[in-house]
């Protein structure tokens, strides 16, 4: 859905184990208002800084993996999240490329999990600090739940790019075809429960996703290409 995002002079840039990073500042006007519920302004903070860490973290494994295979990466992070470059691999490369944005979420919740038992344990009173709480809430938060509906099979989530690379090599018949219908079906399936869930960012983000894949579906059946 996203093509390269551009520059701006209000870019933030830094390197990450050596992986160049870029920030672009509607990233951090999105994080903001998806946190703005969330309370006062030091919640807002918090939870700003957790979805930073947790995007970086994912966006660092998937950038791993691609260096993994001999080739350059940059990570850029932009209002609908964040991307790390990469090349075209073979189906298998391209699976594990895709899902090591995910695995590195959910290995970094479980650091996140471990930590906070072992405050429970020794420091007790740390937690009381509400936003202290609210930290490894929100990290647990956007690392499990975020990881899982990351994964489901959407185009252009990382679980779309996995359901892609598999149909294409082992589905004969039309693959590109099913994988817009599964798409299409699964994102329309995810707004539908996420509206009766109350989850409105989830409905808008799902609504948006299952549209993008309707428009691709009909280009791809009216062999028009612009
Ligand atoms: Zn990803």
């Amino acid at each position: 859905m996203l093509g390269p995002v551009g520059e701006t002079e209000f870019d933030l840039r830094f390197y990450c184990f050596g992986v160049p990073v870029r920030v672009h500042p509607l990233f951090w006007l999105v994080s903001v208002f998806m946190g703005w519920g969330s309370g006062d302004a030091k919640s807002i903070i918090t939870w700003v800084t957790c979805v930073f860490l947790s995007i970086l973290v994912h966006e660092m494994g998937h950038a791993i993996a691609i260096r993994r295979y001999g080739f350059p990466s940059e990570i850029v992070l932009h209002g609908m999240g964040g991307y790390a470059t990469s090349r075209g691999f073979t189906t298998w490369r391209n699976v594990w490329v895709s899902f090591a944005g995910p695995l590195a979420g959910f290995l970094f919740g479980g650091v996140v999990v471990v930590v906070e038992l072992l405050i429970l344990q020794y420091r007790r009173d740390w937690l009381a600090n509400r936003d202290v709480w609210l930290f490894f809430e929100f990290l647990k938060f956007i690392n499990f739940y975020w990881g899982l509906v990351n994964l489901l099979p959407v185009l252009p989530l990382d679980g779309g790019h996995i359901m892609q690379a598999l149909m294409m090599k082992y589905w004969r018949k039309k693959p590109q075809q099913r994988v817009l219908e599964i798409s299409i079906i699964a994102s329309g399936g995810m707004a539908y429960w996420a509206y009766h869930s109350g989850e409105r960012y989830v409905v808008i983000l799902f609504i948006l996703l299952c549209a993008n894949s309707v428009v691709q579906y009909n280009e791809l059946k009216n062999h028009r290409r612009w």
